[in-house]
């Protein structure tokens, strides 16, 4: 919190002279071009020539932004919605050949929804009324 890159310390275990050390990063320039960056061992001077060669003590931790948990996508037949779907209309018409919506007479999917939708259930308990 409140360090930036910039101030951040590099401590190494040295390859060079055993010991544990802060490195001094330095950059390194081709044709007057930042190409990359040594590090320099502060104790005994020795100079690494990329990142990669260097013996980092650890892996600077980062907060991630990454690692929360995906966020639960909404189900097609979560909500509201599913009670829409044709499957469970009173009119869903299903034959060996085809599934049919009993008011069009069109063939349909049980997973469509329609705006004249009864419900098969409702209709079902509720017949002696
Ligand atoms: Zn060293």
């Amino acid at each position: 919190m409140g360090y930036t890159n910039r101030m951040e310390t590099r401590e190494i275990h040295c390859s060079a002279c055993g010991r544990d050390a802060i490195v001094r990063a330095e950059p390194v320039y081709e044709d007057f071009r930042k190409v990359g960056e040594a590090f320099v061992c502060t104790a005994c001077g020795h100079r690494y020539a990329d990142r990669e060669s260097t013996p980092f003590k650890a892996a600077p931790k980062r907060p991630s932004l990454f690692t929360d948990e995906p966020e639960a996508r909404p189900s097609i037949f979560s909500g509201e919605d599913r009670h829409h779907c044709c499957l469970y209309c009173k009119n869903y018409v299903l034959s060996a050949f085809d599934q049919r919506c009993g008011i069009t007479n069109r063939t349909t999917e049980a997973t469509g929804c329609c705006l004249r939708f009864v419900s098969k259930e409702e209709s079902d308990g509720e017949t002696g009324k």
